[in-house]
């Protein structure tokens, strides 16, 4: 059975790439019936926080990339990875090296000079004379000839000669297990079958696999994606938006739908679709469509994306993402009428939104007091409307038995008519005196969703 794993390093929030390693990999496993783990990296204790940790799994959560089991803590497990290192020197495949700083410090200028690069060649991976109460560490003792090759899923084929490799440190000569252990111990015995990560680690997996050869562990197979750059084709960073995940959720406004269908895109694709539910990707999702150049990141697509998705998704769910933002626009909280307003107006507001942000920037003429602030668009609309159009309208409406679609919208039309105007002259003024601005949803439907008192309310105070 398939056991893929997402391993952040909880040095960060969790970033655009990295949720989209998550995705990779929850697809994979969903699509083969298997197993989805989580594995915090958190053996770098400087680096890693519990606020990281928090923001990674958060991150998941709202992308609803959910992990079987519970999420493995890799420092716990460093007494673990030490005993694999002890069994790698129990069988001689690994040596206690006595190598000083200084004499490392030499290695590396002797390397500078002869401009060669540097690799250590400890002579202590012949000799058997250390004394093991003195200071080392444990190193692989790597194969030097030869070629290790690795057919990768998205990458094809691809050799490294052996001697271009070194035996890396598997234990610190504090005892402390390095990354390159615990990454592999920890693969094998979560039962890891496919590693898919960024191939920022393809040359971590030649050194991996001479570990795992060396322990007769099964060898995964190996999926390393190109890494997502951005539009201009440089490497992605912040200025890209390469940005944590609870950014695009918090600031940006987009929906997780929108961002996990973004994320498949970039560097998968199945045939022309765009727009792929997450039936479909867990039906379609393999490795052999993963590109091999790195993928561009591209805020349009985003943002069309997420307009789709805002589109789709229903009105009660949008409205209660919606509120905090428009409560932090009009400074004051809404209650459940004001709620079940926003909820009302979804319908015409969705459709040319991209993000929440714009939603709940085209609500918020719905919860400011009757004594408009006005745009200064809109003031000029309203000064440069017609004598006593305003005034007529109002009259109209006011003279309405019910307030209905249909019957606002005669009273409008009857306006224009009798003015000899134009719907959409008369509109503009209106819109204007309604909302306080120059651009907002339908007339009608502005009409509507303010209700007849707010409406009559501010038609006066506009006229008056
Ligand atoms: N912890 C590593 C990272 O965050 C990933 C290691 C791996 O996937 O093997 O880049």
């Amino acid at each position: 059975a398939v056991v893929t794993r997402f391993a952040p390093s909880p040095t960060g929030f969790l970033h655009i790439g990295g949720a989209r390693t998550a995705l990779f990999n929850w697809l994979f496993a969903r699509h083969h019936g298997g197993r989805f783990l989580l594995r915090i990296e958190d053996t770098d204790r400087a680096r890693s926080t519990e606020a990281a940790i928090d923001a990674i799994l958060d991150g998941m959560r709202w992308l609803d990339l959910h992990w079987d089991g519970d999420a493995v803590y890799q420092f716990a497990r460093a007494a673990r990875h030490a005993e694999v290192a002890q069994e790698l020197l129990a069988r001689g495949e690994a040596y206690r090296c006595y190598l000083t700083q200084d004499e490392l410090a030499a290695m590396r200028t002797e390397a500078q000079e002869k401009r060669i690069p540097f690799r250590v060649r400890s002579p202590w991976r012949e000799r058997s004379d250390g004394d093991p109460a003195a200071p080392h560490v444990i190193r692989l003792r790597a194969p030097q000839e030869g070629a290790t090759t690795i057919d990768d899923r998205v990458q094809g084929e691809v050799t490294v000669q052996n001697a271009e490799l070194d035996d890396f440190i598997l234990l610190r000569s504090d005892g402390t297990p390095t990354y390159m252990l615990s990454v592999v111990v920890d693969d094998n015995d979560m039962g890891v079958t496919h590693v898919i990560r960024g191939d920022d680690h393809l040359n971590n997996a030649f050194r991996q696999l001479g570990l795992i050869r060396a322990m007769e562990w099964r060898e995964p197979v190996y999926a390393h994606v190109p890494l997502i750059h951005g539009a201009d084709g440089a490497k992605l960073s912040k200025r890209h938006g390469a940005l944590g995940v609870d950014a695009y959720r918090d600031e940006l406004g987009y929906l997780p739908e929108a961002v996990n269908n973004y994320l498949l895109r970039l560097g998968w694709g199945h045939g022309d679709a765009e727009i792929i539910s997450r039936e479909q990707a867990v039906d379609w999702f393999d490795l052999a469509n993963v590109g091999r150049s790195p993928s561009r990141f591209d805020f349009k697509k985003l943002e069309n994306l997420n307009g789709h998705y805002l589109r789709e998704a229903d009105d009660a769910r949008l409205a209660g993402l919606v509120a905090p933002r428009v409560e932090t626009l009009v400074d004051r909280p809404l209650d459940a009428a004001d709620r079940a307003r926003l909820t009302r107006a979804m319908e015409s507001l969705k459709p040319r939104a991209k993000t929440l942000d714009e939603i709940a920037d085209g609500a918020v003429f719905l919860f400011l007091p009757d004594a408009l602030p006005m745009e200064e668009k809109a003031a000029t609309l309203l000064r440069d409307a017609p004598a006593g159009l305003i005034a007529d309208v109002t009259a109209r409406l006011r003279g309405l038995n019910d307030w209905t679609g249909e019957s606002v919208e005669a009273a409008v039309r009857e306006t224009a008519d009798a003015a000899g105007l134009g719907l959409g002259k008369l509109a503009q003024p209106l819109r204007a005196a309604l909302t306080g601005r120059s651009v907002s949803p339908g007339i009608f439907d502005v009409l509507l969703l303010l209700g007849r008192d707010a409406s009559l309310a501010r038609l006066d105070a506009a006229h008056n």
